[in-house]
């Protein structure tokens, strides 16, 4: 099963880093974002914000730190995207090799980051699309094993939630069936259970009611669509008949004035006005009526 994976090239990215091909498969790494005791703030955010922190994430990581790429094979937002970095089988530079600790970190190993911050905690979404995640890489052939980057290099990273869940094992757990994302004929299939059902009473005066007394859901929203086209026409052209009309009164009004010293044009403006109005009104209840049995 594969997981939906934001690609590089969605964030302007070249496809393929400046980074030599290796083989991942000994396990995940997890990270998070410690940087300066904050992180990047994202929860509580609109997803637009992990898409400017991910290209910051790689600017700072080429500019500051001098790599050839951002530093991660991928990373996880907390709406539970995931986003590709330098991607699979890729070197990476986001464990620094340390004496005395686990070895090979950059080269043999899969980096995740979560994208969070020190006091952040992972969100449902983020930890469904973990177990996605893992789920993906270990179909590609990499090992069950999760580590956290502590276990690589001297750092608190990925802080004490995560590290804790990396060795308690809950970051193990395989993905629930309804985390897993759908296979395109998945999709088509319940859409045309969903929308294809013959299943809601035709419109009382459709033209077809009689030989085809029901309709699919996708019928109904195709005519409700066509009805709410022809009625936004029918109020364009009404409110130009109006205007139209409007000046042809006033023209009138003006003549009449001319012709009858006695003629109160103002009084005779605000009496029009008055029925006018009147007028509308019922033209408003007039439509909505007619809006509640539509016939195509
Ligand atoms: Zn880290
Ligand atoms: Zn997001």
């Amino acid at each position: 099963m594969s997981a939906p994976i934001v690609r590089r090239t969605a964030f302007g990215w070249p496809a393929v880093p400046n980074a030599g091909i290796t083989q991942t498969n000994l396990g995940i790494i997890v990270h998070y974002d410690g940087g300066k005791g904050m992180g990047p703030g994202l929860t509580g955010k609109t997803h637009s914000h992990c898409v400017d922190y991910w290209k910051n994430t790689r600017k700072t990581h080429m500019l500051s730190n001098g790599w050839n790429d951002i530093g991660y094979a991928f990373g996880i937002c907390p709406h539970g995207e995931i986003f590709e970095g330098r991607g699979f089988n890729r070197q990476q530079a986001a464990e620094e090799p340390t004496p005395g600790k686990l070895q090979n970190g950059n080269s043999r190993y899969v980096s995740c980051t979560f994208m969070l911050g020190v006091s952040e905690k992972p969100t449902t979404p983020q930890l469904k699309a973990f177990a996605v995640f893992r789920k993906d890489m270990m179909g590609r052939g990499v090992s069950s094993l999760i580590h956290g980057h502590r276990d690589f290099t001297s750092t608190d990273c990925p802080g004490d939630t995560l590290y804790t869940m990396v060795r308690n094992g809950s970051l193990a757990k395989a993905p629930q069936e309804d985390d897993m994302p759908l296979s395109g004929s998945d999709g088509d299939f319940i859409y045309n259970a969903v929308w294809g059902k013959d299943k809601i009473a035709a419109p009382a005066q459709a033209s077809d009611v009689k030989t085809n007394p029901t309709w699919q859901p996708q019928s109904y929203l195709k005519d409700t669509n066509a009805w709410a086209r022809k009625i936004y026409n029918q109020n364009v052209q009404l409110a130009a008949a109006m205007t139209a009309q409007q000046t042809t009164i006033n023209a009138l009004v003006k003549v009449v004035a001319d012709q009858t010293k006695a003629f109160d044009s103002t009084q005779f403006l605000l009496k029009l006005r008055e029925e006018m109005s009147e007028a509308l009104q019922n033209l408003n209840v007039h439509i909505d009526v007619d809006e509640e049995s539509p016939t195509p």
